[in-house]
C-alpha cells in the first residue's frame, strides 16, 4: 500500500532525493568508493559543498556579505551560538512556541532577554502582532514556522534592530527577504535533508561585536574562514541537501514551492472548515501554517480520535499524531509532499464522516 508521509521532522525528502543519495552510498561519482569512506577534504567533495553554497544564494538571493554554513548540532545548538554570537548587552525573542521558549532560555545566560509578546496563554495558537521591539536591543529573534502548533510567519518582519530567525520548517518554502537578517538558521531534516546538518546563513560585518571569548566551534567566524571544514562536517547529509536544492530548482525554485505550499495547505485547510467532524486548532487563519496543519476532532466526536487514527492509518496516512503538548492531528506538508498524499488525507477524512 502507498504510504502518505505526513511526518513533522525528520520527514519526507523528494524521491529522487533519496535515490540519488542512495547512489552516492554505494558509489560516490564511478570512484568506486562510497561517500561514507572518503575524506570530506577529498577533491570530489569539495565541489560537493560549493555547489550547495551557490545553490543556497541563489535560490534565496542572498545578497554580497553573506555566509553560508553547514555545521553540526542542529538548530538547538545555534540557540545557544546565537547569544554566543551577537549578544552583548540586550535581545529580543518573540515566544511563538516550544522552540523560541528554548531559543530564549539559552540567552538568557548571556545578557538581558525581552520577551516582546508570547502566545503561550492560548497554547500558541496564533502569533502575536501588536508589540515593540526595544530599539537598543542587539537583535530581536523569531520562529517563523511554529512546527509544534501550526502557526507561521507568512511574511518578513520589520525590526528596528536586526532580525534572526529559526526557519528550521519553513526554509526554502517561500522567498525571503535575506538582506532583513543578520542570521537564518535551521536543523535540516525538516525541508532539506536527513537529520545531521544544521543550515546558518549570516551576515558577515555583524560578528566580531562581542567582548566576550567565543569557544572556537561555537564561533561562526571559525567557520567561515574554515569553509564548513574546520572539522569533519555531515557530509552524507550536505550531500543530500545538495540534491534536494537541486531539486527545488528544477522545480521552479522557491516562488513555485511556495505556490504549492499555499495549494496543498488551502486544499486541506478547506476540508478541515467544511468537515463537520473537524476544526483547525490556530484561531488566526492568517497564521495558519502551509508546512504543518494542525487540527482536532470537534467536541461532540472526540471520543472518535483513536478511531480516525486507525483509520487513516489503514489508508496509509503515516505521521499525522498531533504533538504531544497538543493532541489532534498534524499534517506535516513540507516541499517534497505531493498533492495526491494531500487529497488521500481528504479522502480519508470525507469516508470517516460518511461513516458517522
Ligand atoms: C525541529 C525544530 C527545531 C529543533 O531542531 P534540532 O535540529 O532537532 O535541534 C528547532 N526549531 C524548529 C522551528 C524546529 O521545527
Amino acid at each position: 500500500m502507498k504510504k502518505h508521509n505526513f511526518n513533522a521532522g525528520p520527514s519526507i525528502l523528494p524521491r529522487e532525493v533519496i535515490e540519488k543519495t542512495a547512489q552516492a552510498v554505494l558509489d560516490f561519482n564511478g570512484s568506486g568508493l562510497s561517500i561514507m569512506e572518503i575524506s570530506h577534504r577529498a577533491k570530489d567533495f569539495q565541489p560537493v559543498v560549493d555547489e550547495a553554497v551557490a545553490l543556497f544564494k541563489e535560490l534565496l538571493n542572498i545578497p554580497e556579505g553573506y555566509s553560508v554554513l553547514f555545521l553540526g548540532g542542529g538548530a538547538s545548538l545555534e540557540f545557544c551560538m546565537i547569544p554566543f554570537n551577537f549578544l552583548e548587552k540586550k535581545a529580543a525573542y518573540l515566544n511563538t512556541g516550544v522552540w523560541a521558549k528554548k531559543a530564549m532560555k539559552e540567552a538568557k545566560a548571556f545578557g538581558e532577554v525581552v520577551e516582546v509578546a508570547s502566545s503561550a496563554e492560548a497554547t500558541y495558537t496564533y502569533i502575536p502582532k501588536d508589540y515593540t521591539v526595544p530599539a537598543d536591543a542587539d537583535y530581536f529573534h523569531i520562529t517563523t514556522n511554529n512546527t509544534i502548533y501550526g502557526t507561521e510567519l507568512h511574511e518578513d518582519l520589520d525590526a528596528p534592530v536586526p532580525v534572526i530567525a529559526d526557519m528550521s520548517s519553513d526554509i526554502f518554502s517561500r522567498p525571503v527577504d535575506v538582506s532583513k537578517y543578520i542570521c537564518i538558521y535551521g536543523g535540516a531534516q525538516k525541508n532539506l535533508a536527513p537529520a545531521g546538518v544544521t543550515f546558518v546563513i549570516v551576515k558577515n560585518d555583524a560578528l566580531g561585536k562581542v567582548s566576550r571569548y567565543i569557544p572556537t566551534m561555537l564561533n561562526y567566524q571559525t567557520h567561515i574562514d574554515g569553509g564548513s571544514m574546520f572539522n569533519t562536517p555531515p557530509v552524507l547529509p550536505i550531500y543530500a541537501a545538495l540534491q534536494t536544492l537541486r531539486w527545488i530548482k528544477a522545480n521552479g525554485g522557491v516562488a513555485e514551492m511556495q505556490k504549492r505550499a499555499k495549494e496543498k495547505a488551502d486544499m486541506l485547510y478547506a476540508e478541515i472548515d467544511r468537515n463537520k467532524m473537524f476544526r483547525g486548532t490556530v484561531t488566526d487563519k492568517a497564521d495558519r501554517s502551509y508546512m504543518n496543519i494542525c487540527f482536532v476532532m470537534n467536541d461532540e466526536y472526540k471520543e472518535l480520535e483513536a478511531d480516525f487514527m486507525k483509520f487513516a492509518t489503514e489508508k496509509g496516512m503515516v505521521g499525522i499524531k498531533g504533538h504531544r503538548s497538543v493532541g489532534g492531528f498534524r499534517a506535516s506538508c513540507y516541499n517534497a509532499m505531493p498533492k495526491e498524499s494531500v487529497q488521500a488525507l481528504i479522502d480519508c477524512m470525507q469516508e470517516f464522516e460518511k461513516l458517522h
